[in-house]
């Protein structure tokens, strides 16, 4: 059975992708099989992996609204062992179709039980919002990571994303955990950035992860060549903290 874990915030761009890309792909250099599953219209998971959109001519819509099996648009990225199920911004139009599809909320569940067995390790990268896309990946999940910008206002909307997933718990998905909160964006030259980090250990206690990512240029250049920043530069702050990262999460998994 693989690990299905959803990086979600309904925050934008507090490194959702940044993460779920690096994540995936530190996994699968370290040996697991890995699909990555994009379910942001935005796409920018699958161009962080050097996905060329203009390439692709089926995605994520094509399976969750016309029922095209996940099989068929799953392409391998290029680095072993990591599968992507790639976006385009045709999949902004799912978030009003699926409103009068039934289920609604168990499509991409649905859609990638045939499949999943293939992988060891499923993430979905979520878009900034508790839309039905995002219902569906927690839906799927079996655990969520939650990313934290360390910035003014990083725990706004955070009790609004914890009572969506106390719905999901009661309604559609009763063993969805939190795997973790990955604080993100970290500047140790800052004190908001300390007490953003407290902050959040004082919510979340021991589900904060002990490896914290810094605010690295690199991890922000990285997309732009295609490449996740383990390729890009892996000496980095940023690629060692994520590194460290995909070592506590394969901890904690005991995969
Ligand atoms: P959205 O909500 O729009 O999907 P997101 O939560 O996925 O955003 P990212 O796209 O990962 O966030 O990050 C937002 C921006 O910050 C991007 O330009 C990204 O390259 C940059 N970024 C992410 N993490 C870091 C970091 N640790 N250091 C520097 N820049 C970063
Ligand atoms: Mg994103």
């Amino acid at each position: 059975m693989p690990q299905l874990l959803a990086v979600v915030n309904q925050k934008g761009g507090v490194g959702k992708t940044t993460t779920t890309v690096n994540l995936a792909a530190y996994l699968a250099t370290f040996g697991k099989k890995i699909l990555l599953v994009d379910i942001d219209p935005q796409s920018n998971a699958s161009v962080g992996l050097g996905v060329d959109r203009t390439q692709i001519s089926r995605c994520l819509y094509d399976v969750l609204i016309d029922g095209v099996p996940a099989q068929e648009v799953i392409i391998k990225s290029s680095i072993a062992n990591l599968d992507v199920l790639p976006s385009t911004p045709r999949l902004a139009g799912a978030e009003v179709e699926l409103i009068s599809l039934e289920p609604r909320e168990t499509r991409l569940k649905l859609a990638l039980a045939p499949v999943q067995d293939n992988y060891e390790i499923i993430l979905f990268d979520c878009p900034p919002s508790l839309s039905l896309l995002t219902v569906n990946a927690l839906t799927s999940a079996d655990e969520v990571i939650i990313p934290i910008q360390c910035e003014y206002y990083a725990l706004e909307g955070i009790s609004q994303l914890t009572h969506t997933l106390e719905l999901v718990r009661e309604s559609l998905n009763p063993q969805l955990k939190i795997r973790g909160i990955v604080l993100t964006m970290y500047d140790p030259r800052t004190l908001l950035s300390a007490q953003v980090a407290e902050e959040a250990r004082k919510y979340f206690g021991a589900k904060v992860f002990n490896s914290i990512i810094p605010r690295n240029v690199r991890l922000a250049e990285a997309p732009s060549f295609g490449q996740p920043i383990i390729f890009y530069d892996p000496g980095s702050k940023g690629a060692q903290a994520y590194e460290n990262l995909c070592r506590e999460v394969l901890d904690d998994g005991n995969s």
